[in-house]
């Protein structure tokens, strides 16, 4: 056999045996190669290794030779073509495979994971519905001074309303846990000018002992309003608003005289108890009422401490227990349910 036919027939046994056999036992391999392009190169094209050497066999000079060429080149091709076919089978099926395999990078359907909690939902209603009506919501600090927290209330050293609420000192005798959120309205109605129109919800700390309605840390919202011409009529106007919003359009509420040292007049709020419908429950100790909330007008004394002038502006403030808001709005009896780890508050 000549050389150069030798030579061609080793090299198609090598780029076989390298670039096409070893596919059989590399999967990784075999999904990335381009079988078809092997296969023209190989056995099909006109240019193939596999061509050239079918034409050398046909030039060769007697039968002897080409019969000798065909029997060390024949076997070769015949495997390679049966290699090809067991290669595209086996790609196949590992393509197929692989597309049944589940993606575990989806994303999940979303699903519900929680609530809000009942407090955080009212006291968004609640600034929702004041906010639309022109509020601002503020903030202050939950450690307070005494001056913020008594004094700018028109609650001096000793007065008996600073001993009734029980505080929680964190440093006797200036500095607490304010024991409501009016000690914010005294630090916005010190730093901002009239008009003057916000809500602040918060916590707020009092040393009470634990029990169904009463709790060592409970929230309020506070609301404060101050400009020229405010009355008492827009204080009951914006309550009955707010607590129709809250409740529903059927809520009704009570109003009655109650001192408040910081306003004056002052009012206790009551709305008809919705457990019971006025009758008389568990919920409302057998009065029919609830007892919602404080407020009043801005005491003169306030006003004047916290630096704006009584006889030019004139305000409304409230301060809403949010527990029981939230209890009512709920059907939740205890407020250590609000309160514990349970999410059942029934
Ligand atoms: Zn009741």
């Amino acid at each position: 056999m000549e050389k150069a036919l030798q030579g061609v027939i080793l090299q198609f046994k090598e780029m076989y045996e390298d670039r096409v056999k070893s596919l059989l036992k590399d999967d990784h391999a075999l999904k990335a190669a381009d079988l078809e392009t092997l296969k023209m190169q190989l056995l099909k094209a006109p240019s193939s290794l596999s061509s050239v050497i079918s034409r050398q066999i046909s030039t060769q000079q007697t039968m002897a030779a080409m019969r000798e060429v065909g029997e060390a080149f024949n076997p070769l091709r015949t495997e390679a073509i049966e290699t090809f076919e067991l290669l595209e089978n086996k790609k196949r099926l590992l393509i197929e495979a692989e597309n049944e395999m589940y993606d575990l990078t989806l994303p999940l359907p979303a699903q519900d994971s929680g609530y809000l909690h009942p407090t955080t939902q009212v006291i968004r209603e609640l600034n929702s519905f004041f906010r639309y009506h022109g509020y601002s919501v503020y903030e202050g600090p939950e450690i307070e001074t005494a001056e913020y927290n008594f004094r700018k209330l028109n609650l001096p050293e000793n007065h008996p309303a600073t001993d009734q609420q029980e505080s929680l000192f964190i440093m006797q005798p200036d500095i607490l846990l304010r024991t409501h959120t009016s000690s914010v309205e005294a630090r916005a109605l010190t730093n901002l000018e009239p008009p003057i129109r916000l809500v602040v919800p918060g916590k707020c700390f009092r040393n009470e002992t634990l029990s169904k309605t009463n709790s060592s840390f409970f929230y309020q919202y506070q609301g404060v309003v101050v400009d020229k011409g405010i009355t008492l009529k827009h204080l009951k106007a914006t309550l009955e608003q707010a607590h129709k919003f809250l409740f529903g359009e059927d809520t009704v509420l009570r109003f009655r005289y109650k001192y408040y040292p910081e306003v004056s007049p002052g009012m206790g709020v009551d709305m008809k108890c919705k457990f019971c419908d006025g009758v008389g429950c568990d919920v409302c100790k057998g009065r029919g009422w609830l007892e919602m909330l404080g407020s009043g007008m801005i005491h003169y004394n306030t006003l004047k401490m916290c630096g704006i002038d009584p006889e030019e502006y004139t305000g409304f403030a409230f301060g809403m227990g949010l527990d029981r808001q939230v209890m009512q709005k709920f059907a939740v009896s205890d407020i250590r349910k609000l309160y514990g780890g349970g999410v059942v508050y029934q």
